[in-house]
């Protein structure tokens, strides 16, 4: 299974499996961040309290900000909530291309 293989890594949800499967292997435990629904709500994990939480929490705003860019863009091209828009946000191929 590789990043570039289109057959296997289609979609967001697959993206995420792989990402699960690969750092499970390594016994890594994943905390999330932050994210941004297709709605454009932003949630930062406001619960870290180690000595460089406020340098995470920042980095995960600009993060979540690069989305929300994409967001933007897909609301203004196809609406929120449509067909269109939804097949859009799902797909990462698509929504690379925001400029
Ligand atoms: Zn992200």
């Amino acid at each position: 299974m590789a990043w570039t293989d289109d057959n296997i890594l289609k979609y967001c949800r697959d993206v995420e499996n792989f990402v699960d499967l690969r750092l499970n292997e390594k016994g890594i435990k994943k905390t999330i961040g932050g994210s941004l629904s297709s709605e454009g709500e932003m949630k930062i994990n406001e619960s870290w309290s180690d000595p460089i939480s406020n340098l995470k929490k920042e980095h995960t705003k600009i993060h979540e900000n690069i989305h929300l860019k994409t967001q933007q863009y897909g609301v203004k091209k196809y609406s929120v909530g449509t067909k269109e828009f939804n097949k859009y946000w799902c797909d990462p191929k698509i929504g690379r291309k925001t400029k």
